[in-house]
């Protein structure tokens, strides 16, 4: 146990703390330097008037069996709650309207959400061939090519919205939705593949993205991280801010701010889970590389809006998770959770919440608009399409300047780069969300690979 490392991990969102939790339980040394007063990073829960906010991720998918696990360890089993069955139905604004995204084929063939010419555009994809464009092409062409550009411009731009707040033209097919490009590259297409897929991960007890299981906790996503940090406590330095970090003889020295103090840490091993810009600040004077990857990935605004109405005032049914809106149907906002339908605790049952996302990649620009003049617009857009008479009863927005690492075409060059780094700086692990995957599951995963690999390191 005694001869094990040191390891100094920057930041306590869940890429970090989860690293940090099973780094602690193998016998690791470590301390986890955390800038902000409390743990979670995006996960950020609030709870205000009866209202259950949460401010980054809704929910999870458990697309892994680690997340179960790393929740019964912690102690919070009794506090997972998973969404309410409606969830499943998901809609899509067009022509003013929304559409249930059909789940079978009974429902494809009868929705209005794409034309007839589209539905047999959709069936051809078994017959269409392999690109030869490898990895630089944009979620959009992939798509237009596999699908037609009807499902691209009502399916997949939402989706992507939904997911990256991104551009389906800029984000990289293979380094964005990564199975999805494995289905063509592998089988040769994406029924193929999904077919054999499914054998594949039956065998390794992974879920897909589609059949995970939604999750929260009772009292929001924060929650989670919050009690793996209980777990960690006296390891855990907050309001600690890294500022640089420079090598010895022996390994690391990480030098951090705390109330107006730089103090210092030696360390054998760092693990950086800070956003990429951050990072970027403190790796470029070991290597003046990490600036230019760094600064080539865009991290776009996104306001997140949570509203209360009086359920009676609300009078389209609540009976999904939400709605997206595709870029050709021009709203001001990307779309809307139904938050107190996916799981009920959210408000009290007179009431419903919604979470609306504003922003994102597709339209930055917004943020040039007065606050309160861009929030009327978006609940006008937003009670027609709800069919709402009356104001919200409650409303709390939170902006995010820099939301979420958007993986666009060049993207593997930059994870070439920082598999690169790690290997000319043994002893450095970078890490979080901007590598492996943004949602909460991949983080959780890309936390495991990288206790193997610190593992690896001895
Ligand atoms: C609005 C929004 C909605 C989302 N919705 C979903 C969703 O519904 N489902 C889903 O699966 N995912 C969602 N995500 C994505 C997911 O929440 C994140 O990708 C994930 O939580 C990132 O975790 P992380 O630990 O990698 O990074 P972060 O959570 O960003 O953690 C990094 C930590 O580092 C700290 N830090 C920064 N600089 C320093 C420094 N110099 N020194 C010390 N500490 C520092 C920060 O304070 C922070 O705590 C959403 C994200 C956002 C922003």
């Amino acid at each position: 146990m005694n001869n094990k490392k040191s390891v100094v991990v920057i930041g306590a969102g869940i890429s970090g703390l989860a690293t940090a939790y099973w780094l602690n339980k193998e016998g690791y040394d470590i301390k986890i330097l955390e800038a902000n007063k409390e743990a979670g990073g995006a996960m950020q829960t609030i709870f205000e008037d009866g209202f259950l906010v949460d401010f980054g991720p809704n929910s999870g998918l458990e697309t892994t069996p680690l997340i179960r696990q790393l929740v019964d360890e912690v102690g919070l089993s009794n506090e997972m709650v998973y969404a309410n069955d409606k969830s499943n139905k998901r809609y899509i604004l067009r022509d003013g309207k929304l559409h249930a995204l059909p789940i079978s084929p009974p429902a494809f063939i009868k929705t209005k959400l794409f034309s007839a010419k589209a539905k047999f555009r959709i069936m051809a994809e078994p017959f269409i061939g392999k690109s030869d464009d490898g990895y630089y092409q944009s979620m959009a062409q992939f798509v237009k090519r596999r699908l037609g550009e009807e499902f691209l411009d009502y399916a997949i731009d939402p989706f992507v919205s939904g997911v990256f707040a991104g551009d389906p033209y800029k984000l990289s097919v293979k380094s964005a939705f990564p199975k999805l490009y494995r289905l063509e590259e592998v089988y040769g297409g994406l029924v193929k593949g999904l077919i054999k897929g499914a054998k594949e991960r039956k065998k390794r007890a992974e879920q897909s993205k589609q059949s995970a299981k939604m999750f929260s906790f009772i009292n929001g996503m924060q929650s989670f991280p919050k009690a793996i940090a209980n777990k960690l406590n006296d390891k855990i330095f907050y309001e600690s801010r890294v500022q640089s970090v420079e090598r010895n003889s022996d390994g690391w020295v990480v030098k951090f701010e705390k109330n107006g103090i730089i103090n210092e840490l030696n360390t054998d091993i760092i693990l950086s889970t800070i956003p990429v810009y951050v990072a970027s600040k403190i790796f470029s004077k070991i290597d003046s590389n990490f600036d230019k990857h760094s600064s080539a990935i865009y991290y776009p605004p996104v306001m997140v809006l949570y509203v209360g109405f009086r359920k009676k005032d609300v009078l389209r049914e609540l009976d999904g998770f939400g709605f997206l809106i595709p870029s050709k149907e021009r709203k001001t906002f990307l779309g809307a959770i139904w938050s107190s339908t996916i799981f009920p605790n959210r408000c009290n049952t007179e009431n419903a919440a919604f979470t609306i996302f504003i922003g994102g990649a597709r339209s930055p620009y917004l943020f040039d608009l007065e606050r309160e003049k861009l929030i009327n617009k978006v609940l006008v857009e937003f009670k027609e399409i709800m069919d709402i008479s009356s104001d919200p009863i409650f409303l709390k927005e939170r902006m995010w300047y820099k939301a979420i690492p958007q993986y666009n075409i060049g993207y593997v060059e930059h994870e070439n780069y920082f598999d690169k780094f790690e290997k000319e700086n043994p002893g450095i692990f970078i890490s979080g969300n901007f590598r492996g995957g943004i949602s909460v599951g991949d983080c959780v995963k890309n936390s495991e690979k990288t206790l193997k690999e610190i593992q690896n390191l001895e």
